[in-house]
């Protein structure tokens, strides 16, 4: 098993869209745990159906069903090279099971990048954004706008306002995210694995900043 990296940071932050731009240059496979779900809830699986009340409150899926379904995924065989894991893990305990995963496959996270971004502006970033049906690419009305409006720049297809970035439950995600997230940013620190990324700057300024950490 070759080079992970944790994209780490609150919802909102820009992780989603900079594993695209990274996953793309670096040639390995952008592993979101939120994007998994959301295939899971549109094709209603038993997976899908045991997530679905928790994504709609903004609560994060416990982790005896999310652990086993991101593992599974790092089984197969694009991830035998590395993966970039966006969204994953989201608790210690999740942490933890992730080098225990790695480490019995002999390999390791090579760093975290922790793209930060402060609470007004996740509130802007989600409020605007726009999703595609397909593949999940993401989108904003005024930092990102697609070419043509409503349609995936990407694969055409149509473009959605997640539930879960309306008002009240993006709140609710930010204090997830506060409580039960971020004592992963001392966690990777005390392993010597974070790295701070300014998040604020323009999604071309964090990317420039995420390919110089990552030097695939
Ligand atoms: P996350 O995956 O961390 O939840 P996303 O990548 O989905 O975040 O980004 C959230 C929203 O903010 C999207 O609409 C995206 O287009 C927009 N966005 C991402 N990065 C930036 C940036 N650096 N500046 C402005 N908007 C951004
Ligand atoms: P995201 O696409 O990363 O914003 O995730 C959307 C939702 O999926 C979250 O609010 C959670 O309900 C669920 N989810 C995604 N990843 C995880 C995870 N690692 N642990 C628990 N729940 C998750």
């Amino acid at each position: 098993m070759g080079k992970f990296y944790v994209l780490l940071g609150p919802p909102g932050a820009g992780k989603g869209t900079q594993a695209a731009i990274i996953s793309e240059k670096c040639d390995i496979p952008h592993i979101s745990s939120g994007n998994i779900f959301r295939e899971n809830l549109q094709n209603d699986t038993v997976l899908g159906q045991k997530a679905k009340s928790y994504m709609e409150k903004g609560e994060l899926v416990p982790d005896d069903i999310t652990i086993g379904m991101v593992e599974d995924r790092l089984e197969k065989e694009d991830c035998k090279n590395g993966a970039l894991l966006d969204g994953f893990p989201r608790t210690p305990n999740q942490a933890r099971a992730l080098d225990s995963f790695l480490e019995s496959n002999g390999a390791a996270i090579k760093c975290v990048p922790f793209i930060n971004v402060d609470e007004k502006e996740l509130i802007e970033r989600l409020s605007g954004r726009w999703t595609c049906k397909a593949e999940g690419h993401v989108f904003h009305t005024k930092y990102k706008p697609p070419k043509e409006p409503g349609k995936c720049d990407i694969d055409g297809s149509d473009l959605y306002q997640r539930k879960d970035d309306k008002r009240e439950t993006v709140e609710q995600r930010i204090k997830v995210y506060f409580k039960q997230t971020s004592p992963l940013i001392a966690y990777y620190r005390e392993k010597g694995l974070l790295v701070e990324i300014d998040g604020s700057k323009t999604i071309e300024e964090v990317s420039d900043a995420l390919i110089n950490v990552v030097q695939c």
